[in-house]
């Protein structure tokens, strides 16, 4: 059994134009011990598809569809339940650690909650695991007396990984873990998070913009357009080989150096994603697509597989 299942999820906002659909029927499985990508542009509904795990999403979404853990679905269970799978089962990394951190709280403060709230070891001894885990994600014990203003962006990253860790959950969600830090600390945090992952049997599930990061940290990766996947596979093969027109342009896409925008539009791939309010007929993706043919505005692309794990969706790959 796949410790997390999507079975068929939809998200959609209430808004002052009706509702919105950010996630358009995703059906998508993580094994245990497995690291799974999940590739986009902003917008595309990777955060949103993610929240769902831990039911993290403001009470304007309506969620439909299963989302298993264990067997067990988090979108129906009670409160009691949901407390328990939150930090034990799964936990997650937040893009901005300054906003995830509470500012008028000691770091050391902040890890020992979920490790009391959830009992994981004696009290006597959360004082011990609070330093093991600052050892674990390579910061010295002085920061446990810190307040996270008084902390750099990369180390107030690494305080989000280690409080994830910290109650041993089976699955870590990084979403966009680095995305605020420059390059060098962007590479140390992924080393730090990928390494522990793996020493520890963990699955992840880490969202990123940049197909190149995720090649190269997990096992598969799965892209997202307008709400849906569009293509999945192992990660150096989708990321060597894309069969999928918008893969593609993702794994060309090299950032311009000192251009922020540069992760919202990949080179060489003209226009935005679409609204959730406007989200073209048929294959989302023609209006962007170079290779769209008139029947893709008209009929929904078919879902191809292409074995070895590999799907695309798309009406031109394929037999
Ligand atoms: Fe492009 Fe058509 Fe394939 Fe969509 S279905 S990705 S528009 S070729």
């Amino acid at each position: 059994m796949s410790f997390l299942e999507f079975c068929d999820v939809h998200v959609e906002y209430a808004s002052n134009h009706g509702m919105l659909p950010a996630v358009r029927g995703v059906s998508l499985a993580v094994e245990p011990g497995e690291t799974l990508g999940i590739a986009g542009e902003s917008g595309c509904g990777k955060s949103t598809l993610a929240a769902t795990v831990l039911r993290l999403l403001p009470e304007s979404a309506a969620v439909r569809g299963k989302v298993l853990i264990d067997g067990s679905d988090v979108l129906t269970m009670g409160w009691g339940q949901l407390r328990a799978v939150r930090w034990s089962q799964a936990a997650i990394v937040f893009q901005g650690a300054m906003h995830a951190l509470n500012p008028v709280q000691r770091v050391r403060d902040q890890l020992a909650e979920p490790i009391r709230l959830h009992r994981t070891v004696p009290s006597s001894e959360v004082g011990e695991r609070v330093r093991n885990l600052l050892e674990q994600v390579g910061l010295a014990k002085s920061v446990t007396k810190a307040y996270p203003n008084e902390l750099s962006g990369g180390q107030r990253q690494r305080v989000m990984i280690a409080m994830a860790l910290a109650c041993e959950p089976d699955l870590i969600i990084a979403d966009e873990p680095t995305t605020a830090l420059d390059v060098m600390v962007q590479a140390q945090v992924l080393r730090v998070l990928t390494g522990l992952v793996h020493d520890l049997n963990m699955g992840m599930i880490l969202i990123s913009h940049d197909l190149g990061v995720l090649a190269t940290t997990c096992d598969r990766i799965a892209v997202m357009y307008a709400g849906r996947i569009v293509e999945t596979g192992v990660a150096r093969e989708l990321f060597d080989a894309p069969e999928h027109p918008y893969t593609r342009a993702l794994a060309a896409a090299f950032p311009r150096i000192g251009d922020p925008l540069a992760r919202y539009a990949p080179q060489g791939l003209p226009g935005d994603p679409p609204s959730l309010g406007d989200i073209p007929t048929g294959c989302a993706f023609h209006p962007r697509c170079a290779i769209a043919i008139a029947s893709c505005s008209e009929s929904a692309p078919r879902v191809v597989e292409l074995g070895h794990h590999r799907t695309v969706v798309c009406n031109l790959v394929g037999p």
